[in-house]
């Protein structure tokens, strides 16, 4: 299912912002992980989010499932926020947290390795009742263990008896237990072997086709997402750079930050072959103390003193949107002849 604007978004993010104070690398600084993120999902769409390691996406993720609360702005499911008001204690209400689920990077630490893999996919049905009895139970993990692939046989097992890619789908089959309308997918396949990546990557594919879960595929790389995404999202220190539709962002790409990314894609698109490789030059500044005016500009070829100076905002350019002074227009289609006569 396509995303579509009929729609009303599942998950709506307004004006995240997350610092971290205190932490062992920020030398008594304040680390802004996510400072000013914008987005929605809509309804049975993949929206890919990449970005360098430290850019926030881990942070943003999350928020996104209400496993951190934020600074400032606020995640709603549904138009429903999840730190509403009143709400006592401050916690996500149960049935949100049944149907936002998260799936981690690595699947070693975030599966229990003294748990069989019955009972760590079973694990919410028992915390959200959605087993009438032991053997209801049993059935339903063995359901959920072969929609990722995995044989039921092999229920009673350790993490540690699966392969990598087979412990990942141990972790997609937790999330998906709860039949969630959205799960967050944080780099679900960058602890996992080159060969095996395409298959979970293609298993999440194939899994949001059949049951029309809406996803937010986070990695580092762009390659990893331009399949499985309908839309992309670029972040660099901790905002969004540029999102839009895939095939805008890959194919057509307005900011700086996003050419270079493509341009150090194994597979240049089309419209970048031939184009002068774009390096980028050493590593993102620290998020304790991001640049002035517009983050990317101690990096960008572009940049001008009004980058260092004003910071720019999000932008519509062409079908997507881009934070940047000078953003690429998309080519603009030729005009028909002008007529003479
Ligand atoms: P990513 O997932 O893109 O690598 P993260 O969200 O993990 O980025 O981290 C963004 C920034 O926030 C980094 O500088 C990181 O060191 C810092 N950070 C993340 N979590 C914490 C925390 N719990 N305490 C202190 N700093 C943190
Ligand atoms: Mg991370």
């Amino acid at each position: 299912m396509a995303p579509s604007p009929d729609h009303e978004p599942v998950l709506t993010a307004s004006n995240l912002h997350k610092t971290y104070r205190g932490g062992l690398l920020s030398r008594g600084g304040a680390v802004r992980a996510v400072a000013g993120v914008d987005l929605e999902l809509y309804p049975g769409e993949t929206l890919g989010i990449v970005g360098e390691s430290g850019c926030g996406k881990s942070t943003l993720a999350r928020m996104l499932v209400g496993l951190e609360r934020p600074d400032e702005g606020e995640v709603a499911f549904r138009g429903r926020p999840f730190f509403g008001r009143g709400l006592s204690g401050g916690g996500v209400p149960r049935d949100i947290r049944r149907r936002v689920q998260m799936v981690f990077q690595d699947p070693l630490t975030s599966l229990n390795p003294r748990m069989t893999v019955h009972d760590i996919v079973a694990e919410p049905l028992r915390v959200h009742r959605l087993a009438r009895d032991a053997r209801a139970m049993r059935d339903r993990v063995g359901e959920l263990l072969e929609l990722v692939g995995l044989s039921p046989d092999r229920m009673h097992r350790f993490p540690h008896e699966f392969s990598g890619g087979q412990r990942q789908r141990v972790g997609i089959a937790r999330a998906l237990a709860t039949e969630p309308d959205v799960i967050v997918c944080d780099e679900p396949v960058s602890a996992l072997d080159m060969s095996v990546q395409a298959q979970v990557v293609n298993l999440f594919a194939e899994l949001q086709r059949t049951l029309g879960v809406a996803l937010v595929f986070i990695a580092h790389d762009l390659a990893v997402v331009r399949h499985v995404s309908h839309r992309v999202g670029v972040m660099y220190l901790g905002r969004v750079a540029e999102m839009g539709p895939a095939a805008g962002v890959y194919g057509a790409p307005a900011h700086p930050y996003t050419m270079a990314l493509l341009s150090a894609a194994p597979v240049p698109k089309p419209r970048l072959r031939g184009r002068s490789r774009i390096m980028l030059a050493g590593d993102p500044p620290s998020p304790v103390a991001p640049p002035p005016g517009c983050r990317f500009h101690t990096r960008c070829w572009k940049a001008t003193d009004r980058c260092s100076e004003v910071e720019p905002a999000l932008e519509a350019v062409g079908d997507h949107y881009a934070a940047c002074h000078y953003a690429e227009r998309p080519p603009e289609r030729t005009p028909s002849p002008e007529r003479t006569t």
